[in-house]
């Protein structure tokens, strides 16, 4: 039996722009760390307002748009990875993180073609095109929207995000405490329960779930996205755990706090549901 803390399934490698370490780099790193379940999970932001900014991937060590060639690269390298690796017992599986906004469907339908993903992840990273998860815009989202504003437009998108029936799961629930702490304090951690009780009901009714993402730890803002109080309330609301993941961005990431994230699945009574 593979148990949670042995899966990691929101790893970066360097397809995405701001992640070091190639697949094959990555799977190593999960054999020396006695992974038994990987995930690789690149950024696909396809947001037509940030098409000066996201819509990128690396490949070869150069920076290109996305294009359906570039993402059948992505896939074909992890189908031979899975290959190479099966013999060591590393299962591996190709998913990707599609950034959530209004209309991904279809953008995403043209850019992925025929390839069926394992497991798609669904994010909310921006606000009206604003990314409050990038450094650089963090400030100007929240300088643009006040706390309450922000909440809203926040929970209402995640609500959308699980209605629209592209996802198995949404990322870092809470993302957005990363930059939203330093700006906003302890503010940053409540947002108002009926929002998130909207948010939550709709990821359960839509039949997917959410992640616990341990980036947070690394991120100095508690151990989890979401939080443990969040969790208790995805509990309640019976919100499946579709999986753990550890948001690496590079190898030496990899697997990082799965221990404590596995432990609040019996803690908080949570229910382990995953993808695959
Ligand atoms: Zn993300
Ligand atoms: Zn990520």
């Amino acid at each position: 039996m593979i148990r949670p803390y042995e899966t990691d399934f929101h790893i970066h490698p360097d397809f995405s722009i701001d992640a070091k370490g190639s697949i094959d780099e990555y799977c190593n790193a999960a054999l020396a760390k006695g992974l038994r379940k990987i995930c690789f999970t690149t950024h696909i932001d396809l947001d037509p307002r940030r098409n000066e900014d996201d819509p990128f991937m690396m490949v070869d060590g150069q920076m290109m748009r996305v294009t359906p060639k570039l993402v059948q690269r992505y896939y074909d390298e992890i189908a031979s990875a899975m290959d190479i690796y099966k013999s060591n017992e590393l299962q591996i599986y190709a998913g990707v993180e599609v950034d959530y906004f209004d209309g991904v469907e279809e953008t995403w339908s043209k850019i992925k073609g025929n390839i069926k993903f394992d497991y798609i992840l669904g994010s909310v990273h921006c606000i009206e095109g604003i990314a409050f998860t990038w450094s650089k815009h963090a400030p100007l989202c929240f300088e643009k929207f006040p706390l309450e504003v922000f909440f809203e437009k926040y929970y209402t998108a995640v609500a959308a995000l699980a209605k629209c029936g592209l996802f198995d799961c949404v990322g870092h629930l809470d993302g957005y405490r990363r930059y939203g702490y330093g700006i906003f304090g302890e503010s940053i951690n409540n947002p108002p329960e009926a929002l998130l009780k909207v948010a939550l009901s709709e990821i359960r009714n839509s039949g997917i779930g959410i992640e616990i993402n341990s980036a947070a730890s690394r991120q100095n803002v508690g151990s989890t996205y979401p939080s443990r109080d969040i969790l208790k309330l995805a509990a309640e609301t019976e919100v499946p755990i579709v999986a753990l993941g550890s948001d690496a961005h590079s190898p030496a990431d990899l697997g990082a706090g799965l221990d404590i994230s596995s432990s609040y699945l019996d803690e908080i009574g949570l229910r382990w549901k995953p993808k695959c």
